[in-house]
């Protein structure tokens, strides 16, 4: 079964777009339900005019998560970068009012962007206590001590039963990051760490799906890898939640390995006028079936 596919999933469906299927109390739940923004810029509001006009703002969003929530409980909330820059939110509180919003709001997760270094290293480290979730990268070397202690290389959640690995991949500074806006933190090649890490999470720590957020970009720049290249290089991976690129993804982009297992890739665009849905159904096979769909955040 593949609901990644256009057309599985009808349009203009609600919310609950993927019936919960009945299982046994106590058991593990057939279904782990993902949401996920990225390149939310510091929109806190919706947009108040041009061709947005109405679209995005962090309340709206966090009405809808916690709508999902309720319907399905083993939700868990991502966001893939460049949380920081874009409004005079950032400019007057330097990230906290984005970091305690998407506290607010029930995120669990997030990755870095190359602009959640616009202040540099020491910027991100005053907001970082109001961030009330976890970073996950894995391709940073860090030498600043707080820093590295915030951001973990992996992390795995526990949710329905299911035990499902979370790593995170952060785009090369070059022609992004001034170098002393980045200091202590140096990038490495995405390929071979996001190799180490599907190797460590599938086979080493047991988990039933893994996740890549990722802020590489839907396609690379120049030589860098891009999401299509990773998935397509690295076998393994269930669903890559994308960013950087803004791109706007209505049906996921489905890359088949060799084996036939298949990566889902999705982004949904920039500045939070979407909240991107993923559900991992779970069946008799070893990895999940895939469903994607983007809705977006309106009054
Ligand atoms: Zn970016």
């Amino acid at each position: 079964m593949n609901l990644s596919r256009r057309g599985a999933i009808a349009a203009g469906a609600a919310l609950a777009f993927a019936p919960l299927a009945g299982h046994a109390s106590g058991g593990p739940t057939p279904m782990v339900t993902l949401l996920h923004t990225n390149d939310t810029h510091s929109r806190l509001d919706p947009f108040e005019n041009g061709k947005l006009a109405g679209q995005g703002g962090i309340a709206r969003r966090a009405s809808m998560i916690r709508q999902i929530r309720r319907e399905q409980p083993h939700t868990l909330v991502l966001d893939a970068g460049d949380i920081f820059q874009g409004t005079p939110y950032y400019n007057v509180f330097g990230g906290r009012a984005e970091f305690e919003t998407m506290t607010a709001a029930g995120y669990d997760l997030a990755t870095l962007g190359n602009h959640d270094f616009d202040r540099g290293v020491d910027g991100l480290l005053e907001a970082l206590p109001a961030a009330g979730f976890t970073f996950v990268n894995s391709n940073f070397d860090i030498d600043v001590p707080v820093l590295r202690d915030a951001v973990k290389p992996y992390a795995i959640r526990e949710v329905g039963g299911r035990r499902i690995g979370f790593f995170g991949l952060g785009v090369k500074f070059e022609h992004l990051v001034a170098a002393a806006f980045h200091k202590g933190v140096r990038y490495r090649e995405p390929i071979a760490v996001a190799r180490q890490m599907v190797e460590r999470l599938r086979r080493g720590l047991a988990c039933d799906a893994v996740i890549l957020i990722s802020h590489l970009g839907y396609f690379g720049f120049e030589s860098e890898p891009g999401d299509i290249d990773l998935a397509t290089a690295v076998p393994g991976i269930d669903v890559i939640v994308g960013g950087h690129t803004h791109t706007f993804l209505d049906v996921a982009h489905v890359v088949t390995q060799k084996d036939g297992t298949q990566t889902s890739i999705v982004q949904v665009g920039s500045s939070g006028t979407h909240l991107g849905r993923v559900d991992l159904h779970f069946g008799p096979h070893s990895r999940p079936a895939v469903a994607y769909q983007p809705f977006l955040v309106t009054a």
